[in-house]
């Protein structure tokens, strides 16, 4: 198991992805963005054409194909069979489709596990998520949970929307996040909670700077 685990769990749009990148460059440590995982079943399942419903022929699907993610401080490289999806999963026809994949039991085990992997193959990890503290690294060396208002975490989607080129109007990506945030929360496994040992921090009126530097503090110093 790695000599360093920090997880960071929070809801749609608060910023995980992009601190984790910070912190994990900070503190030297490799970037697992569990998001993408999700994502790449979603959209190898949406590719396959087969129910994102069924239970059976999800578990089917991940058995028969080969999914591949590398991991540094950046984003991680997804590859479904020799394609590479990294950008692809990100579209908004497979965030729209991920609640599915993400609220059955079957695959979450199945995604815990290769998480818990790629903790055993390097030795510190930043890890992201909705339930990395709670459920897949219960003993990390330091938990975070992040808020922000929605009405402030849709702003901050729309405008990383604006500098890809594509223009969504705010009140569209507010009912998408919230939409998101109640199927998190209420899935019976691994839902959207702090762990109760986290480190919450509300980061609506915070800068990135801002928000690494109250994380850093949280983090011994020998760590
Ligand atoms: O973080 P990101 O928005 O890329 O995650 C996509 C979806 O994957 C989330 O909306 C959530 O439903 C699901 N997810 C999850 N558990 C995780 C990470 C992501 O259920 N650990």
């Amino acid at each position: 198991m790695a000599q360093l685990i920090i997880t960071i769990d929070g809801p749609a749009g608060v910023g995980k992805s992009t601190i984790a990148r910070r912190l994990s460059e900070r503190m030297d440590a490799i970037h697992l963005d569990t998001g993408a995982m999700y994502r790449a079943v979603t959209l190898a399942a949406m590719r396959a054409d087969i129910d994102l419903t069924d239970p059976v022929q999800i578990r089917e699907l991940i058995g028969q194909t080969e999914f591949r993610f590398e991991a540094d401080h950046d984003d991680m490289r997804v590859w479904i069979e020799d394609r590479e999806v990294t950008e692809e999963i990100r579209e908004p026809t497979v965030t729209e489709k991920v609640k599915h994949i993400a609220s059955m039991d079957t695959v979450r085990c199945e995604l815990v596990e290769w998480q818990q992997h790629f903790a055993e193959d390097y030795p510190r990890i930043v890890t992201e998520g909705r339930d990395q503290g709670t459920v897949v690294f219960p003993k990390a060396t330091v938990k975070f949970y992040l808020t922000a208002n929605p009405a402030e975490r849709a702003r901050r989607r729309q405008s990383q929307w604006k500098q890809s080129g594509i223009k969504v109007p705010l009140e569209q990506i507010l009912q998408d996040i919230e939409a998101r945030d109640a199927s998190d929360r209420n899935r019976p496994t691994g839902p959207l909670v702090a762990a109760e040992d986290a480190v919450v921090v509300d980061t609506t009126t915070l800068s990135i700077d801002e928000v690494i530097e109250t994380m850093l503090a949280h983090i011994p110093e020998t760590a």
